[in-house]
Order: structure tokens, then C-alpha cells, then sequence
């Protein structure tokens, strides 16, 4: 159980007494209980955030105040890091961000909490604190809003998203028709989110265990497109979350849904505001999967092992197990093959063999000048095949300082 946890313990019992009182709340609690693995433990408190850090100072632990004006405190015991938040209450909302009060309620601070499975508090003495029925609904497999769903929605909109994705994490079965009705309802309101809080629960969303069928679910209520900016292709979703080779890799699984040809990944990082990396990575699926599907140029290995040797072999794998059962036949079987020898290893992945260190050590000056000149290498590197013959970095370190 939490409690047995030793630095947990520590913290509690330096936490509670003197007429104070802390608890775990939220997901380690729901996780817990759901013997689901729990990887961050909040608590929450009834002491005000500068008493927190003088109590966890005078107990010997670090106190770093990570997010004081929400009141939250981030204590260190042992090297393991926990989020102290001094209890609250809601006061206003324009329904992106709730204007909280610090009070000394459980049950307030429950209730403000989205749904019932996150509002569940755990004390020191072992009692489970549960002030909004979370517990039936943690035996039901159900995401249930805490209130009226259409109220708490206007609140704050992300709920909308919040809600599917935990439903795709912890349910079974249907959403609650309640939550569903009002998030349909109040579908408009997501396009006043910022759009990294509305894709940070979208890509939480792809990876969770129920993600083919709540995706479906946002689908055929209108959810998808919208999100997307564009067209979905469910087959190849399932196809990649039904090939755990590669693991649930977010990006990935965006890939498989959303792009269709190479343009798509340009679209989706304006949509969705999307790492320079994570577009890459959408970037280097869709031209693979237009060279898989065209066979416009010849697919030889070089091809392949360009797109490998700058994503690694997962990229491959991803779009193999999107494609799989598409008519793609003399591709397919030529890519499976490299993959595999990619995997086992037998035919090493590509690296590229310069360093700045050697351009430095043939007398290049520190500076900018490094960096271009490898970039240039590199395109010759990547143009030529990713040959790794011996000899070959010589000769390409040559043929930059030429051109230097
Ligand atoms: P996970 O482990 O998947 O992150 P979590 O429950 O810890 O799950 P967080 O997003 O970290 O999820 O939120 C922590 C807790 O804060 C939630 O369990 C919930 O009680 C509360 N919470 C977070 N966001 C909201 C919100 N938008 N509205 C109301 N309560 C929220």
C-alpha cells in the first residue's frame, strides 16, 4: 500500500499533527486502488504553502516552491519528490482557469476536483476519504463528473477532454451518457483552450489502454475532426496499438491516425502546436508512407535506410504495422526484410561517422563554420546511402575541408 512506502510515511508524519493535517489525494490514491502502477504521489494540506516549506525545512527535507501561486510546493524526502497543495476552493472561473481560495476543507476540495475516481484522499491513520462516491464508480470501471457535468464543463473546457481520456485509461464499457450528453453539448468551448493543454490530453488519449474505441467514440460525435484539423484513419491506428513492438509512443500513434500523406504533418503542427521533433517524426511517416505506397521511385534499401538511419528503426516499424493488411505487397515484404535485419541486427543501423571533434582536430576554427560543415557532410552522408565502409569518414572529412 502508499503507507508503506518509506518516504512517504516521512513526509506524512512530519505533515500531520499540531493541529495540521495532510493527505494523498488524486491519481496516486485512484491508482493505488486500482493496483495500477503509481509513478507521482500529491497530497494535499491543510497548512498554507509557507508553512509547508518551513515544517518540511525543520524535518530536514527539501522544499522547492514549484507552483506557490496555485500553492503547491514540491518536497523532497530521500530523493523522491512529492507535490504538497494547500487545500482549496473554487471561487470563479472563466472557463479556462478556476480562480481558486485556499481553505481547510477536505470536502470542498474534493468537490472542485473533475471526477469522482480523482477526488479520493487517503490519510496517514489509513482511512479512505471518500466524499463524492468514487469508490462505486472506481468498482464500475466509470468516469463520472463530480456535480452536474454541464456545469463543471463550463468551468473549465478541458474537462471535455479530460473526460474521454480518463474514460480511455480506467473504464470499461460506455462512457457515462451524462458526461458524453455534455460534453457534446459543450463541444464549442474547447476552441477557447490554449492548444498545448487541448493536445497534452490528446496525446495522454492516444496511448491509454482503451484508446482505438474512445477514439471512435470522439468520432462519431464529432469530436475528431475538429481535433485533428483533418481526416482520421481508425484501421491504422488499431493496426499500431495492436503491434506493442514499438511500445505506445504518442507521436506514433498520431502519425498512424492522422497523416495520410506528407502534407498532413505540416497541417497538425500548426493545429496542435507540435515539437519541432514531433514533427519530424510525423514528417518522416508520411514520406515513407508515400514512398511505400507510390513506388513511384524505386523503394530500394536506400531509401530505407535513410529514413531509418535519421528515426531509427521504429519509424519503419510503425509504418509497417500501420500498413499491414493494405494491398502495399512487393514493398511490404521488401521493408519487413530490412526491418528485421535492422532489428537483429545484422545489418547495423547507420551512423553517421564524423564528429566536430575531427573537423576541430584537421585545424577547422571553434564556431559556426563547425556546425554547417558537418550539416553539409551529413546531407552527403544521407545522399550516398549511409555507407559506413572503412575508409569512407576519411574520405568525406577530406571532401568537406575542400569545400571549407
Ligand atoms: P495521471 O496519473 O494520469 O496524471 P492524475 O489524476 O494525477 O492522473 P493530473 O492531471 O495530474 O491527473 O491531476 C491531478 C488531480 O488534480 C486529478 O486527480 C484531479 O483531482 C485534479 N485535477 C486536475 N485537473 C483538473 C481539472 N481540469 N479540473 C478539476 N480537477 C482537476
Amino acid at each position: 500500500s502508499l503507507l508503506e512506502r518509506p518516504q512517504l510515511r516521512r513526509l506524512l508524519e512530519a505533515f500531520n499533527g499540531g493541529g495540521e493535517e495532510t493527505r494523498i489525494v488524486g491519481g496516486a490514491v485512484r491508482n493505488a486502488l486500482l493496483g495500477r502502477p503509481v509513478t507521482e504521489v500529491d497530497c494535499t494540506t491543510t497548512m498554507l504553502p509557507e508553512a509547508t516549506v518551513e515544517r518540511a525545512r525543520a524535518a530536514g527535507f527539501k522544499a522547492v516552491p514549484t507552483g506557490i501561486e496555485h500553492g503547491t510546493i514540491t518536497v523532497i524526502v530521500a530523493g523522491e519528490p512529492f507535490e504538497i497543495t494547500t487545500l482549496r476552493e473554487d471561487v470563479e472561473t472563466d472557463g479556462r482557469h478556476a480562480v481558486v481560495h485556499f481553505g481547510r476543507d477536505f470536502v470542498l476540495d474534493a468537490k472542485r476536483r473533475d471526477f469522482t475516481i480523482n477526488a479520493l484522499s487517503l490519510g496517514l491513520d489509513g482511512r479512505l476519504h471518500d466524499y463524492t462516491d468514487g469508490m462505486a464508480d472506481l468498482a464500475a470501471r466509470r468516469v463520472r463528473f463530480i456535480g452536474e457535468a454541464r456545469t463543471r464543463i463550463r468551468e473549465d473546457y478541458l474537462r471535455i477532454m479530460r473526460f474521454f481520456r480518463f474514460h480511455a485509461e480506467y473504464a470499461q464499457g460506455d462512457p457515462d451518457p451524462e458526461g458524453l450528453a455534455a460534453s457534446g453539448a459543450e463541444r464549442h468551448g474547447l476552441a477557447i483552450l490554449s492548444k498545448e493543454r487541448v493536445r497534452h490530453e490528446l496525446m495522454r488519449l492516444l496511448v491509454a489502454r482503451r484508446a482505438e474505441d474512445t477514439i471512435g467514440v470522439l468520432a462519431d460525435h464529432g469530436f475528431l475532426t475538429w481535433l485533428l484539423g483533418g481526416a482520421a484513419e481508425f484501421g491504422r491506428l488499431s493496426r499500431v496499438a495492436a503491434d506493442d513492438e514499438t511500445g505506445p509512443v504518442p507521436v506514433w500513434r498520431l502519425a498512424a491516425l492522422a497523416v495520410m500523406v506528407a502534407e498532413d504533418a505540416d497541417r497538425l503542427r500548426e493545429h496542435l502546436r507540435l515539437s519541432n521533433d514531433e514533427h519530424k517524426k510525423l514528417a518522416a511517416y508520411g514520406r515513407l508512407l508515400g514512398l511505400i505506397k507510390t513506388w513511384g521511385l524505386p523503394l530500394n534499401a536506400l531509401a530505407i535506410r535513410r529514413l531509418v538511419a535519421e528515426h531509427g528503426p521504429e519509424l519503419l516499424g510503425i509504418v509497417l504495422a500501420a500498413t499491414t493488411r493494405e494491398p502495399l505487397p512487393i514493398v511490404h515484404e521488401e521493408a519487413r526484410e530490412a526491418l528485421e535485419l535492422f532489428r537483429k541486427g545484422a545489418e547495423p543501423l547507420p551512423v553517421f561517422p564524423l564528429r566536430g571533434a575531427d573537423l576541430l582536430e584537421s585545424g577547422v576554427p571553434k564556431g559556426p563554420k563547425v556546425g554547417e560543415l558537418l550539416a553539409r557532410a551529413r546531407q552527403a552522408w544521407l545522399a550516398e546511402g549511409c555507407r559506413m565502409d572503412e575508409g569512407y569518414a576519411g574520405e568525406l572529412l577530406r571532401r568537406v575541408l575542400e569545400q571549407a
